[in-house]
């Protein structure tokens, strides 16, 4: 039920935490971080984001680059398995999704029928390996498998997406769910809603419907899921915490 994104100079793990918090009264029943510190790592816990820092209090969560999930369950009961981050094969692909893919059960059935293994019940983790199978098969970048991806996806999400072979670059997405990101220096923020970024820039930029970012220290690219590059609107934030 909230996203929390960074990117940036600054160890992402504080920042990705506290944005959790801000973000826990929307209600949740599991929480989970993706961080790359060299290797792409995934801690995820059912409970409050309180227990996912009990979890990780005795690992080195350093990183610059990281995203974490509350998730309020769908499809799959709240689980450790079920929780966010999902991830799929060796490519080490990773996303956070908030809302519901729709037809994740007919995309679900050729994904299986074609070896993929699934480790969660969720409609989530369908769509990570239909982006790492739209690699596979045609060897585009990852930028442009989920682009394609999100083409075949019916429903709502706001997701953000993680690469262990692209350790400089967060995709994000959206339709249906809200998602800001927020402009700094050198860096940027993604959030469901502005309270987890408001203390770091009041330079936001608000992805509309079917838009994907792809998002870089020193870069932002936007374009529609129809391959349009799109000129993001920064509006100025004058709320106060
Ligand atoms: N449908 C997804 C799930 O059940 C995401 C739920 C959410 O929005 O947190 O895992």
């Amino acid at each position: 039920c909230g996203i929390v994104g960074y990117i940036g100079h600054r160890d992402a793990y504080p920042i990705i935490i506290k944005g959790l918090h801000r973000l826990e009264y929307r209600g949740y029943d599991s929480a989970g971080i993706a961080l790359i510190n060299k290797d792409l790592k995934v801690y995820k816990k059912a409970g409050k984001v309180a227990d996912l820092e009990n979890f990780v209090k005795d690992i080195n969560v350093g990183g610059t680059v990281g995203m974490g999930h509350t998730r309020w369950a769908t499809h799959g009961a709240p689980s450790d398995r079920n929780s966010h981050p999902h991830s799929s094969g060796d490519r080490k692909l990773t996303i956070i999704h908030n809302g519901i893919i729709e037809n994740y059960a007919t995309l679900k059935e050729a994904l299986q029928s074609k070896g993929h293994v699934f480790k969660s019940d969720t409609d989530t983790e369908v769509l990570i390996h239909l982006v790492e199978d739209i690699r596979n098969e045609t060897g585009l970048e990852i930028e442009e498998a989920v682009r394609i991806a999100l083409n075949k996806v019916v429903g709502a999400y706001a997701i953000v997406i993680m690469s262990q072979d692209h350790p400089d670059l967060l995709i994000a997405a959206r339709k249906g769910s809200p998602l800001v990101i927020g402009v700094g220096k050198g860096e940027y923020f993604i959030a469901s809603d502005a309270t987890p970024i408001v203390e770091y820039t009041k330079n936001v930029i608000y992805l509309n419907d079917n838009e994907v970012a792809y998002i870089r220290r020193d870069d932002l690219l936007v374009k529609n899921i129809d391959n349009t590059v799109q000129i993001p609107y920064i509006q100025k934030l004058n709320l106060q915490l």
